[in-house]
């Protein structure tokens, strides 16, 4: 992070690195460009942000946020809510004085808020630092364990690099991994689960709904799969709770993966519920706390914070299901009707009602991305930039799609601040750009005669 700034302070170097920009972002990465000054200060130059020091500061346009996937803002009642435990309730919840107590309570009474939102026992709820931790501290506390007879993990290509990878980390450890394919529309198939299980199949992790496409895995019916083979189930419920109502019974999960940031609570802290008598080892070791599944003294802030986001999005679940899920359709609908071949990924499945993933043939997503953070809008790819090469997102292939489409998609996420009017803007806005980068397309451009 330094050294992009740094580099940043540079005005010849800023120039350089804005006339190449102009080229377009592609062709920065193919030249390896990005190796110098990262993808993500490219998008800087790009947006017409300019960075001084180390403040940012944004061009004043109006600007709406179709990120909600990504992260959300924190509520202001999360945040009134979490501002007294940073100052005058300071006290360690593990201190037997008053100070202790107090802060004990409050943890308590989160766990509490946590646990029903999920239809969970207080005593299920282990606090984390969010849905990484609590995805590794899943995967790895029931499959990680040296001595475990049974060494064979079941998922799916679709999981979220926090799962992901620590099943990759674990099959380098010896450990049997079968990455079960999903089909089209980006939903597993249960009786491929079936038919990957083992006799020393240990544990299915699987997300319940994907964070780039939103589809919902049928959980229930792999809940069921999962107790008559005796094996234990873990969701990734990081990107459906609070959007969907969600029962750990009716999905028949052993462990549950839970993010704050993701329902307008603060980053840095998340849950994984642990049904009772799942034999978990813990990641970490130091003291009891959490009843010995993660040592550490507790974040009080965002665990509080975590615990009112909880009771909001139960509060608030089914209006903004229905609310959001009919914006995201007005939405859909009008990009569809005016992008020619505009195509939605994931349409033909049962999605959480915020995420909405599009197909623009013959747009670069990171060039459309831009052009579109650059009218105000803000949304995502799913693309993942590593050493200067634009990688296709696994997702995407997984589901089927080419690397030229994957490379073409991108990811709008509404949230419980969207407007109807946020809306009508964007469906403007986005035929518009489509059409101007269309326009400029290389492969739209006919050749230079060179005389
Ligand atoms: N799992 C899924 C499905 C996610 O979408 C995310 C974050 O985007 C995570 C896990 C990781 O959560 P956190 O950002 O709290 O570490």
């Amino acid at each position: 992070m330094r050294s992009k700034i740094a580099y940043a302070q540079k005005p010849s170097k800023l120039s350089r690195g804005f006339a190449l920009g102009t080229q377009g972002y592609e062709l920065s990465a193919r030249r390896k460009v990005t190796a110098k000054f990262s993808a993500s200060l490219t998008v800087l130059f790009f947006t017409g942000y300019s960075v001084s020091g180390r403040e940012l500061r944004l061009p004043n346009i109006h600007r709406i946020y179709f990120d909600h996937n990504a992260t959300t803002p924190v509520d202001p009642e999360v945040l009134a809510a979490m501002l007294p435990y940073f100052s005058a309730e300071f006290g360690n919840a593990s201190s037997i004085h008053s100070f202790g107590q107090g802060t004990r309570g409050a943890v308590e009474r989160a766990r509490i808020a946590v646990a029903a939102l999920i239809g969970a026992q207080a005593s299920e709820i282990a606090f984390t630092s969010g849905g990484t931790e609590s995805d590794n501290l899943a995967i790895f506390g029931i499959a990680g364990g040296e001595s475990s007879a049974r060494r064979h993990i079941i998922t799916t290509q679709i999981e979220h690099s926090a799962a992901l990878h620590s099943c990759e980390a674990l099959a380098k450890r010896g450990i049997d991994v079968t990455f079960v394919a999903v089909n089209r529309a980006g939903v597993v198939d249960p009786a491929e689960i079936r038919r990957a299980l083992r006799p020393e199949t240990v544990l299915i992790t699987i997300m319940h709904a994907n964070n780039e496409i939103g589809t919902l895995q049928p959980l229930e019916e792999i809940g069921r799969i999962a107790k008559e083979a005796d094996v234990w189930f873990h969701a990734d419920a990081v990107q459906s709770v609070g959007k969907v109502p969600l029962d750990v019974n009716a999905l028949g999960v052993d462990l549950l993966s839970l993010s704050a940031h993701k329902i307008y609570g603060p980053k840095g802290v998340g849950a994984l519920y642990v049904r009772s008598g799942t034999p978990m080892e813990p990641l970490m070791f130091g003291g009891s706390h959490e009843r010995d599944r993660r040592p550490g003294t507790e974040n009080v802030p965002g665990i509080v914070g975590l615990g009112r986001a909880a009771e909001l999005a139960r509060e608030k679940l089914s209006e903004d299901a229905a609310r959001i899920s009919r914006l995201r359709d007005k939405f859909e609908r009008g990009v569809l009707a005016a992008v020619s071949g505009a195509r939605v990924n994931g349409a033909d499945a049962l999605r959480v009602p915020n995420t909405s993933n599009i197909i623009f043939p013959d747009i670069s997503s990171e060039s459309l991305l831009i052009a579109l953070d650059m009218k105000g809008l803000a949304c995502s790819s799913g693309s993942a930039c590593s050493s200067g090469a634009v990688n296709p997102s696994h997702v995407l292939t997984a589901i089927g799609l080419a690397a030229a489409e994957a490379r073409s998609s991108l990811r709008f996420s509404l949230g419980r601040h969207t407007t109807e009017a946020d809306v009508d803007l964007v469906i403007a806005m986005i035929p518009q750009e489509v059409a101007r980068l269309r326009a400029i397309s290389p492969e739209n451009k006919k050749p230079v005669e060179v005389k």
